[in-house]
């Protein structure tokens, strides 16, 4: 991966705990490297094609400039987010954020917090199976278009198919979405519970019916075994309603674990059902 780098550039701001540094503005001294695939930015030589380093300078100094946070780790989180949403072309971020007057005794160059963030491609299985289901669907899109944490959102077809489980009695519409997430996997959980919330869902039984369900079938190529998230997710090689339309999106792509790809594990599944 190519990346930009921009070494110790200053900003002068309000940020800590103590009352005089919300006053008093001090010097931060902030080194970022950003990925990015440079090759076509190189084949064209233009900057169209590129980060342009000058607007991350200016983003960064505006955005230290114009907030006022307690901590450094909070401007350095929230910074680095931000700077992957702003700059789509990034694909991850390492950002330090040093702060060389902090108020501390003793001799020492500075104090540092460093953050890494990163835009992962995911795949999320929608289904509803009560109400205005075509309704449903179209709100969870809309959801992850109008939020700034997810890009290049794309949807396969839709299908409408029979429960699975044996709890829910209606015929579930089900799709898949591809897109890009700045979240990490505990946060993109968060972010879709509440899509699901706002499309009235109320959790009842487990298999039961429901007006919006959103699962994360992939997250790149991680693997997460939480206490509340489990990433692949565990069943869908059993699930039809999820392959098919995942194999309209990404037939290739290899399942971290079962080192089988997507086409193959519909292929598999088809075979069984
Ligand atoms: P349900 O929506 O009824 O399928 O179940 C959702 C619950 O399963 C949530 O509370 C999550 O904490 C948990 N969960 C575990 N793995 C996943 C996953 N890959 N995608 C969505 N929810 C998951």
């Amino acid at each position: 991966m190519d990346s930009i780098i921009i070494k110790d550039l200053e900003a002068l701001a309000c940020h800590g705990v103590n009352p005089e540094e919300k006053i008093n503005k001090q010097r931060f001294l902030f080194s970022v490297e950003l990925d990015e695939d440079f090759e076509e930015a190189a084949f064209r030589d233009d900057v169209d094609y590129t980060v342009s380093y000058a607007a991350v300078k200016k983003y960064i100094q505006a955005f230290c400039e114009g907030n006022c946070f307690d901590l450094i780790e909070t401007l350095a989180a929230r910074l680095a987010e931000n700077i992957l949403i702003e700059f789509p072309r990034a694909n991850a971020i390492e950002l330090t954020v040093k702060k060389p007057d902090a108020p501390m005794s003793g001799k020492f160059d500075y104090v540092a917090v460093r953050v890494k963030r990163k835009r992962t491609r995911v795949y999320l299985a929608l289904g509803s199976s009560e109400g205005d289901r075509n309704g449903y669907l179209d709100l969870a899109i809309d959801s992850l278009k109008g939020d700034k944490h997810f890009t290049n959102v794309k949807e396969s077809g839709r299908l409408l198919t029979q429960p699975y489980g044996g709890v829910a009695k209606g015929e579930f519409l089900n799709s898949v979405v591809e897109c890009d997430t700045v979240y990490a996997p505990a946060k993109l959980l968060e972010a879709l519970q509440s899509i699901e919330k706002e499309g009235g869902r109320v959790r009842k039984e487990r298999w039961g019916d429901r007006t919006l369900d959103i699962d994360i079938i992939f997250f790149g190529d991680e693997v997460v075994g939480s206490a509340d998230l489990c990433v692949p997710h565990p069943d869908m090689q059993n699930r039809l309603f999820v392959l098919e339309p995942l194999a309209e999106l990404c037939p290739n792509k290899l399942h971290p674990l079962l080192k089988k790809r997507v086409r193959d594990l519909l292929a598999e599944a088809s075979a069984r059902a």
